[in-house]
């Protein structure tokens, strides 16, 4: 089959898998331990390849948390954050209604516990206003606004830099989920001084499952910005999430980083091209009866939301399954009417009728061409 969910996951590069091996073998040591070469190597391949996950993003090593993907770094981010300043900047959260369920029920659950949470509403293509977002802020000041970079049912960019120059006028923290934007759009964090956090996971670039990061940024003194950690233990990551360390799998996040990087515009192009060739063939072949739901511009490349009027997406998707691995969207919430459609202003029916195409930059054309045929 043709492999066109990429926004669920990726396979590992090969390269990446190399990279892995021999800290799953030889070099098995505790980064944590000292002296003998199997802990010193393994500190030397976390401090290594850390620093290519920074690269990646454009901070600095040490602001670099690995955690178990970007559930995890969502959790410790937004709890930690609503934890340890509740008592010094009041509990009102900002965020938007089409983010991730790992951003959605981590608010929802710290609205049970007496946090305030603002779901901005979004555009017809999945963008919050930041005319809105400043009016609920001065309204009440929040202590973190929380916003997906790009959405991963739509592609669709929000204006992070906008709010991010907002609020290191205002001082407020600001968190975004850039789990599907890495790799596929540059990200220098120099240029986005009030961005405060974000979240990130390997198995989107071609890394592994299990683990992603939490960037933390330090502020102006160079000190890191404060929360309560979700894992306390034996202090590894600046005491910002303990547990050993997965060395193998930091490599290969690493890894993939580097490649990511390295092939950063030239895979930028090919996933335009091939979201520009797609479209092109179903709209040949199915004039009026396709829709599309995705922006044209201002987008994460080759992540396509599709509507074929009349047509169950469940039965479309799971017919299309033995030549073309497509999904009804997101794969973190298969079996509920997408909510990032329904905040766009979509019906029942429209949404029931809607599959995502997510492509990887290997795609090539005349792979494309199947949809002539099916
Ligand atoms: N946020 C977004 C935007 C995602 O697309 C995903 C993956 N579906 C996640 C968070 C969760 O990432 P992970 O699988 O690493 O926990």
């Amino acid at each position: 089959t043709l492999y066109l969910d990429n926004s669920a996951t990726t396979p590992v590069l090969p390269e990446v898998k190399d990279a892995m091996l021999p800290y799953l073998l030889e070099e098995f040591g505790n980064p944590s331990s000292k002296y003998y070469s199997e802990a010193e190597n393994a500190k030397n391949a976390v401090n290594n390849y850390r620093e290519n996950v920074a690269n990646l993003v454009g901070c600095k090593s040490r602001e670099v948390v690995f955690t178990s993907g970007a559930t995890e770094s969502n959790n410790m981010i937004i709890k930690g954050v609503a934890d340890y300043y509740a008592d010094k900047r009041g509990k009102h959260i900002i965020t938007s209604q089409v983010e991730h369920p790992a951003v959605l029920e981590t608010c929802r659950y710290l609205e049970s516990k007496g946090f305030l949470v603002t779901y901005l509403d979004v555009d017809q293509y999945g963008r919050v206003d930041i005319e809105q977002l400043k009016e609920s802020a001065e309204e009440n000041p929040p202590l973190l606004i929380t916003l997906i970079w790009g959405n991963n049912e739509i592609g669709s960019l929000n204006p992070i830099r906008e709010v991010a120059q907002y609020c290191n006028k205002r001082n407020i923290l600001f968190h975004s989920d850039a789990t599907q934007v890495v790799g596929k759009f540059p990200i220098n964090l120099e240029d986005y001084p009030g961005l405060r956090f974000l979240s990130l996971s390997a198995h989107k670039l071609h890394g592994p499952k299990g683990i992603g990061a939490a960037i933390i940024r330090e502020d102006e003194l160079g000190l890191p910005t404060k929360l309560t950690p979700l894992l306390h233990g034996g202090e590894q990551e600046n005491g910002f999430r303990s547990g050993t360390l997965a060395v193998h799998n930091i490599v290969g996040f690493g890894k993939a980083a580097e490649i990511a990087l390295q092939n950063l515009e030239d895979n930028i192009l090919k996933l335009k091209q091939n979201e520009e060739y797609l479209c092109n063939i179903l709209k040949e072949k199915y004039n009026d009866r396709v829709q599309f739901n995705h922006s044209k511009e201002n987008k994460i490349p080759g992540i396509l939301s599709i509507t074929f009027p009349g047509v169950n997406n469940e039965l479309l998707v799971k017919n299309l399954a033995p030549y073309v691995a497509v999904s009804t969207g997101s794969a973190c919430s298969t079996s509920k009417p997408s909510h990032v459609l329904k905040a766009m202003g979509y019906d029942l029916e429209h949404i029931r009728s809607t599959i995502r195409i997510s492509m990887s930059p290997e795609i090539k054309k005349d792979d494309l061409d199947i949809f002539n045929n099916l």
